[in-house]
């Protein structure tokens, strides 16, 4: 049995009292994952032989970030010293706003998308200024740049975004970093292997874009927790400050190298899930799905009134897919991840017999 606490006394900050609690559904995960955007495979086998070969004493030490920081720079075309590594791009969104983020700052995000961005902003002084895309979820790229301040201090865009699927172009992202030149431009390219499209070459010459990447997704190593975080070297200097220097544990920091050199097994992932995704798609529309188009590897659809409903009896199916249906202008909406071809095929099938028994008992 365990003991009651006894009456406690310190209370935390204020803006720590007013924020929401999160719990992400994590547990109870083993089935089909399409709920979290993870690959839904493994990472490549080469991966797994580094991590096989890890020994003992090896854990005795503490992580040392430098040697793979350098050569995760020369991967994706930036100097060392415009890069750091963190705990997942969580870790990095999280350092970014208390490095900059101050009482009367604006956090500024189009909406919806990653919900981590708000659960950090709300642990800081700064007030998150929301702005909401149309019907079709597009970038709402005209009304972001309406809603800049000059308390603007952080502009957060996820391309693609999440949930939706959508993007900003890269003009689109010039052109705000132009119009905000007292504020970091955060492109976080979670998605970048399934988009293919980047903003990574321009740092360093934006003098306030900053570009996140992670290895949860296609790399499949979530559980790593790995992510990549590039600016100008004068930016990246503050966040050093607030950043860990022991964060990133040191499999991961072991692992890093095999996964950036297996580029046949990234390839591979990637095409099957693009494959995948367009086989998925024409199965949505012909069960008359309501969809938006996505360059990521998840899709967006609009389920109505018994989301929750469509969410449990797809888990019962062993499909799991995630409820939006609480994200601004999602009402109704379930996001799925898409795996691969033979994973999504099983995931149509459970589908069909889903929106059977979902439709069926709506003309009852
Ligand atoms: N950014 C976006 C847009 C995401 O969707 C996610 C993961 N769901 C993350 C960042 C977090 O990535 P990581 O696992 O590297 O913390």
């Amino acid at each position: 049995m365990t003991k009651a606490d006894v009456a406690v006394r310190p209370t935390p900050r204020a803006r720590v009292q007013e924020m929401k609690e999160y719990h992400p559904p994590l547990g109870n995960r083993d089935a089909m994952r399409l709920d979290f955007n993870e690959n839904t495979i493994a990472c490549s086998p080469k991966v797994k032989e580094v991590l096989g070969r890890i020994s003992a004493g090896a854990l005795t030490r503490y992580p040392e970030r430098e040697p793979v920081e350098r050569i995760v720079a020369e991967h994706l075309g930036v100097a060392a010293e415009q890069l750091v590594l963190t705990n997942g791009v969580d870790e990095a969104i999280h350092v970014l706003f208390e490095t900059f983020l101050d009482d009367g700052d604006e956090l500024l995000l189009p909406v919806p998308t990653y919900t981590m961005y708000e659960v950090y902003a709300s642990a800081t002084d700064a007030r998150a200024v929301t702005v909401q895309a149309a019907e079709d979820l597009q970038f709402p790229f005209e009304r972001l740049l309406s809603a800049i301040t000059p308390r603007t201090k952080i502009i957060a865009i996820a391309n693609p975004n999440s949930p939706s699927g959508s993007v900003a172009t890269r003009q689109q992202i010039v052109e705000i970093a132009r119009r905000a030149p007292d504020a970091v431009v955060l492109v976080d390219e979670a998605y970048f292997h399934f988009f293919g499209e980047t903003v990574m070459d321009m740092v360093g010459s934006v003098p306030n874009l900053m570009v996140a990447r992670t290895f949860s997704k296609a790399y499949g190593l979530a559980g790593l927790r790995l992510g990549v975080l590039a600016g100008p070297v004068e930016l990246m200097k503050w966040v050093r400050r607030v950043l860990s220097p022991y964060s990133v544990n040191s499999l991961a920091l072991a692992c890093l190298p095999a996964a950036l050199e297996d580029t046949e097994y990234l390839d591979w992932y990637v095409g099957e899930v693009l494959a995948a995704r367009t086989e998925f798609e024409a199965a949505l529309d012909e069960l008359k799905i309501r969809r938006w188009p996505s360059r990521a590897n998840f899709v967006l659809v609009e389920i109505g009134a018994k989301h929750k409903e469509f969410v449990r009896l797809m888990s019962a199916g062993g499909v799991l897919v995630r409820d939006r249906s609480n994200d601004p202008g999602c009402n109704g909406c379930v996001r799925i991840t898409i795996g691969t071809r033979e994973q999504m095929r099983e995931a149509v099938s459970v589908l069909k017999r889903t929106m059977m028994e979902i439709r069926s008992e709506g003309s009852k």
